[in-house]
């Protein structure tokens, strides 16, 4: 497909999991991509060498994120900046998918504050502050699409701080679109239901009854997979997603419909 062809994203932990699903669709579909990733660099390396094998474009791009106020966001993007001179090509981008999150479990007697504050440090402030600073690269009619949760609408009382976490992005979203709507960028956030990546694995692999009664709460009956989602991103990000803005899509399966 070459639905992208011309286009550049980078996609926030765009290494492993969900994201590493988008940059691999995206790329399939023409987009040269930008993988960011914290830490793993055999991950990073493996999902660009696989999307280049693929006869697609892809660079990895690492900062750890969350930690220090504005400093890896910072880092962020002085590396696409650097990649994108090194590559000969203007340091500018079409589509940014803010994926990075993480999930701490806990009802609201375990939260602790140590843990509260790295879930709103990594998922609300740093989508909010990558978006900030890369406004001036995002070209004009270009694309926002951020991770949201359906969690932010099933009350699960062992997500609460992770729920919240995600349900101020659902907000960001819908004002975010009125904003960049006048520059013809579209903003909107995708939610996904308990999707097959690594923070769930202990579920899946050591907890069959847990995993079928969970994939039993989607109307089709099942886990999602990360291109299950990835198809949703790549819907928003391309000429078909163009009149769509302000939205929260649900990408769950249909969970506790
Ligand atoms: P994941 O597998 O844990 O994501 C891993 C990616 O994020 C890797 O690229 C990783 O880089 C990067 N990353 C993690 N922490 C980082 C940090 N502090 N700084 C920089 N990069 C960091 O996550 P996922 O399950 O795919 O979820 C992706 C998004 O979807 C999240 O926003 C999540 O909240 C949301 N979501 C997930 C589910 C689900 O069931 N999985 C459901 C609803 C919503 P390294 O490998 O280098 O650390």
């Amino acid at each position: 497909m070459t639905t992208l062809a011309g286009r550049t994203a980078l996609v926030t932990g765009g290494s492993r999991g969900i994201g590493g699903a988008i940059a691999t669709r995206l790329a399939a579909d023409g987009a040269t991509v930008y993988v960011h990733y914290g830490s793993r660099d055999a991950a990073a390396k493996e999902t660009v060498a696989a999307i280049e094998a693929n006869g697609g474009r892809a660079v990895a791009i690492k900062a750890e994120l969350g930690a220090d106020p504005g400093d890896g966001v910072a880092l962020l993007w002085e590396r696409f900046d650097a990649a994108c001179a090194e590559r000969g090509e203007p340091a500018e981008l079409d589509i940014l998918v803010n994926n990075v999150g993480v999930t701490l479990p806990g009802r609201i007697g375990e939260a602790t504050v140590a843990d509260f504050d790295r879930m709103m440090a990594l998922n609300t402030r740093t989508p909010f502050f990558v978006t900030q600073q890369g406004l001036r690269r995002l070209r004009d009619g270009g694309r926002v699409v951020t991770l949201s949760s359906a969690v932010t609408r099933l009350a699960l009382p062992d997500a609460i701080a992770y729920a919240m976490s995600k349900a101020a992005l659902d907000v960001f979203t819908v004002v975010l679109a009125k904003e960049l709507g006048t520059r013809g960028i579209t903003v909107n956030a995708v939610s996904p239901g308990w999707t097959d990546t690594e923070p769930n694995a202990p579920v899946l692999r050591d907890d069959p009854g847990a995993a079928a009664a969970i994939a039993a709460q989607a109307a089709l009956g099942r886990f999602g997979q990360p291109a299950d989602v990835a198809s949703v991103v790549a819907f928003l990000a391309g000429p078909d997603g163009a009149w769509v803005t302000g939205q929260v899509l649900d990408a769950s399966g249909g969970m506790r419909l």
